[in-house]
């Protein structure tokens, strides 16, 4: 009832335009469930009415999308009001139950789908392209790609009859085993599964046939599960290829090709999309505006116009002025119906999809349509395709920007191999469910991140599942892990600890290094050890000790002679005495030794040097008490502070040599592995061959690595990366990196083999390091996320004191040396001036003055040194001439006794008679001063 009451006034005025002017009713009936189908009929009648006579006039009713009864009825009606044909409807089941009414009533029906007519003999017009002559366009291009193995990707059973001649290649190409892969896609948005299945099938060429609606959608999800990088190829089948938003794929690096039937530039459709957008804008009532310029013309839309016109052209041509007039159930045929189809399948026009005319069959077989590729500036026209001439190239050269550009990332997506290993790449914490990239997260991600704004691309993040980063198997000479999948193009980049060796660089391409390390020992951290009773020698270290007490003994023994070297420091034992027989020195050996340990011990001694070159050695010491003291306090201070502790393993080579039954290992395959293998040291060496006969020691990643060195029941040390390390015992307050770096070695971002992205993909790295960003993010991830900076106070105590060696206090050792020689030096010059100045005194020779006053100090005989030339004796009294006398007297009867005890050859006493006059009477007056003074400190004492 509504129905009939939507057409009522269409018909009341076509019936009173019909009436008055005479015009010519075309009626359509389109299911399409829009506006568009009506829109493009109304334009197309109103430019075939333009200057016309007799103008033609559009009667359209719209039926509900698939409903085969109303479709029947709006037929009726379109007949009992008069009309010239029937246009439409559009969906399949309608169009096949509408063909079999027009056929009966003999009732022209023009049609613009890809549906296969029931009866191409009889009432209908079907102006899409048949399906042989159009699966042809795609067979030739196949030919010319070269495609031996591909894969037909198509929608539904209505697009099999559109791939008869793909199945016929086999026979195209003589010699050529070709390998075809046919994939249905699923109903549904979701079509990633699918497209999985495809890229694992490990094919790289892809025919698709699906509809416009659902192509943006595949694209995308291709591109999403990475099958739509360099190595892969596309032809898409569907007509209006060119209306799809290409911009997210021309970057991709695919080779996309697809088929044209007009050129949206030609100025024919321009005008019809303007007017359909006009028209769309009338109907819809400002609802629907633009959408045609904004997407493109569509071919069917084009064909709707194209099927007007060839229908108007014969009607015109054939001067047919009486259309059908009847009922649906009155019997009746259309008396010029069967001449009008024979008429129109005559005709050849030129219409926005080319040019129409049907072949014997009465299908459109004859075709012509450009071949686009997708280029980073667009739709690119590189041949042509007709169906007498099969395919023309007429690619003109590209540009040498864009061929630079091709290099470019910009635009292009890629599949991002990662690993889960902290804090390289790591599952995001969320309540949430989270989805594609955004399950990812950690320092190499965000690199990555990075790098795609830097560079504009689109990346997709996936993970090898098994954590094997990749090494090459001599036995069966291949990589594994994620080397392989790099070389095979499985991914396009890998992205993790993944760290540059020789061999995987010989493999693949590496960027610069966003991140330096090397090889270092992961072990529990050192236990503490209960204080040391004898702690206070730890301050010096043994050696030190030696010198110390090696150099006490000489400055003690270098006192000793200079003391008996310089002459002021004999002095008068009895000051009262102006001139004593004999002299005291108080630097006889003990008061050297206790000298120089009081001012060790600072505590000093009454003894004070007197002679400059005494003083000098003296002061000389001082200092060196003075540093040594301090610096032992200074040192005892931080042994008695810092905890003294028990470290098993110190260096690599303590742990090849395995002191307490350590065990250890490294990342099974990885690159630190590696090294110990290729290493031609001998301790590495010893540490492969261990690591190699225990394999139960390797582990599947750092993590595990780190539980067995935190194990109680074990006692495993982890030979790891430095940078892995310190992110660990940021978290681990249990272990400790011990020892250093045994090489330095980067990661790095691999590649494939000669890949054009290495260079901006470096440059990119480089600028982050410039810019600190690389700093920052390490320190984020590091000591900040996850837990990080967990163990920072903890290590308040660890540095450890050392024993001072000699190197710490060597300098003060060199100052005393030079101080005591220079001493040395000027007891010497003191000894000389005196000895010059006496034998002056005494006019004796310089030269036996000197060589008694050197016998003297080298006899070593003791603190009291007799005067041998006293200023009485020579040049007159000064003291008390009495004592003098008597101590004259006392040595000249000495001097008897010994002529008498010890006669002496006369010859002998010739030649010797002054010098041995001259000692005797010198050790005579010594013995009898000594006995004066005994004698005279045994009555003090008695007193
Ligand atoms: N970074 C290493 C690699 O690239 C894994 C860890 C290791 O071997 O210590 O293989």
């Amino acid at each position: 009832m509504n129905v009939k009451l939507k057409w009522l006034p269409s018909f009341i005025i076509m019936f009173c335009l019909f009436c008055i002017r005479g015009e010519r009713t075309i009626g359509a009936i389109f299911d399409d469930g829009s506006f568009l189908y009506e829109a493009a009929f109304s334009v197309a009648i109103d430019a075939v009415s333009k200057n016309e006579d007799n103008p033609f006039i559009a009667n359209v009713i719209k039926t509900s999308p698939g409903d085969i009864l109303e479709a029947e009825k709006a037929m009726c009606n379109l007949l009992e009001s008069s009309t010239f044909a029937i246009f439409g409807p559009t969906i399949k089941t309608t169009v096949q139950h509408i063909q079999n009414i027009a056929d009966f009533l003999e009732i022209p029906q023009i049609i613009t789908e890809p549906i296969e007519t029931q009866n191409r003999n009889w009432s209908a017009v079907n102006l899409y392209p048949h399906h042989v002559a159009y699966s042809k366009i795609f067979a030739d291009i196949i030919v010319v790609k070269g495609w031996t193995d591909f894969t037909i990707i198509y929608d539904g059973s209505e697009y099999l009859p559109y791939l008869d001649s793909i199945f016929g290649l086999q026979n195209l190409i003589a010699g050529e085993d070709i390998s075809i892969t046919v994939v249905q896609l699923p109903d549904g948005d979701d079509l990633r599964s699918q497209l999985q299945t495809i890229k694992s099938s490990g094919s790289l060429n892809y025919l698709v046939n699906c509809g416009k609606d659902k192509l943006p959608q595949f694209l995308e999800q291709a591109q999403q599960v990475g099958i739509m990088s360099d190595d892969h190829s596309y032809i898409i089948m569907d007509p209006d290829f060119q209306t799809i938003d290409i911009n997210p794929f021309k970057h991709g690096g695919s080779n996309i090709t697809g088929i044209r039937f007009f050129d949206p530039e030609l100025k024919d459709i321009q005008d019809y999309t303007s007017s359909l957008n006009e028209k769309l804008k009338t109907l819809s009532e400002g609802k629907i505006e633009n959408e045609i310029s904004k997407y493109g013309l569509t071919f069917k839309l084009a064909l709707v116009y194209d099927s007007v016109m060839l229908y108007t052209s014969a009607i015109t041509a054939m001067g047919l002025e009486e259309s059908a007039n009847f009922t649906c159930d009155s019997g009746e045929t259309w008396t010029f119906g069967a001449t009008v189809i024979n008429y129109v399948r005559t005709m050849e026009i030129d219409g926005l999809t080319g040019t129409i005319k049907f072949d014997n069959e009465g299908v459109r077989s004859e075709i012509e349509v450009d071949v686009l590729e997708v280029m980073a500036h667009g739709f690119e026209k590189v041949g042509t395709w007709t169906t007498e001439d099969g395919y023309s190239g007429s690619r003109k050269n590209i540009p040498a920007v864009e061929q630079e550009g091709s290099d470019s990332m910009k635009g292009k997506h890629f599949i991002v191999l990662t690993a889960l290993s902290a804090p390289y790449g790591m599952l995001r914490e969320s309540p949430k469910k989270l989805e594609g990239n955004e399950r990812y997260e950690g320092f190499g991600i965000e690199i990555i991140e990075e790098l795609a704004k830097m560079n504009e691309f689109n990346y997709t993040f996936e993970i090898q599942a098994d954590g094997v980063y990749g090494s090459y198997d001599d036995k069966t000479r291949k990589w594994n892990g994620m080397m392989e999948k790099i070389m095979d193009g499985r991914a396009d980049f890998a992205i993790t600890d993944l760290t540059i060796t020789a061999a995987r660089q010989r493999a693949v391409d590496f960027t610069n290094p966003f991140m330096n390390l090397g090889i270092t020992i992961l072990y529990k951290k050192p236990t503490k050890q209960p204080p040391d009773l004898f702690s206070f020698i730890s301050p010096f270290s043994y050696a030190v000790w030696g010198y110390l007490a090696g150099t006490y003994v000489g400055v003690s023994v270098l006192l000793f002679i200079l003391g008996r070297f310089a002459p002021e420091e004999w002095q008068n034992p009895y000051p009262c005495i102006q001139e004593p027989e004999t002299l005291d020195n108080q630097f006889t050996l003990a008061n050297s030794f206790w000298f120089t340990l009081g001012s060790v011990l600072t505590q000093g001694s009454e003894i004070a040097p007197i002679a400059v070159s005494t003083r000098m050695a003296g002061s000389m010491w001082w200092f060196f008490t003075l540093i040594m003291v301090s610096s032992y306090t200074a040192n005892l201070a931080a042994f008695l502070t810092v905890e003294s502790k028990f470290y098993a393993i110190k260096s690599v080579s303590d742990l090849a040599n395995n002191p307490y039954g350590l065990t250890y290992g490294a990342k099974n395959q990885g690159a630190t592995y590696g090294f110990f293998k290729e290493s031609d040291n001998m301790i590495y060496q010893k540490m492969y061959l261990y690591m190699k006969n225990h394999p139960d020691l390797m582990t599947e990643s750092n993590e595990i690595g780190l539980k067995r060195v935190k194990s109680d029941t074990e006692n495993y040390a982890f030979l790891m990366e430095s940078t892995s390390i310190e992110y660990m015992v940021e978290r681990n307050c249990d272990v400790a990196q011990v020892g250093g770096l045994l090489d330095s070695k980067g990661y790095g971002i691999a590649m494939k083999k000669n890949s054009p992205y290495r260079q901006p993909m470096s440059e990119s790295i480089l600028q982050l390091q410039e810019q600190g960003k690389i700093t920052r993010m390490k320190d984020k991830w590091w000591k900040e996320k996850r837990g990080g900076g967990a163990c920072t106070d903890d290590d308040t105590s660890s540095g450890d004191a050392q024993a001072l060696v000699l190197a710490n206090v060597g300098g003060v050792f060199i100052v005393l040396a030079a101080g005591s020689g220079l001493a040395v030096v000027c007891a010497f010059i003191e000894m000389t001036i005196n000895v010059w100045m006496i034998s002056k005194r005494a006019k004796v020779p310089f030269k036996d003055e000197m060589i008694a006053e050197l016998k003297f100090i080298f006899s070593f005989s003791g603190d009291v040194k007799p005067v041998r030339h006293r200023e009485s004796s020579g040049s007159g009294s000064k003291g008390s001439k009495k004592e003098e006398d008597k101590e004259d007297d006392d040595v000249e009867s000495t001097r008897e006794d010994e002529r008498l005890d010890a006669p002496t050859p006369h010859s002998e006493r010739s030649s010797h008679s002054h010098h041995t006059l001259h000692s005797r009477r010198q050790s005579n007056a010594v013995q009898m001063a000594k006995m004066r003074k005994y004698s005279r400190q045994f009555s003090n004492m008695t007193k």
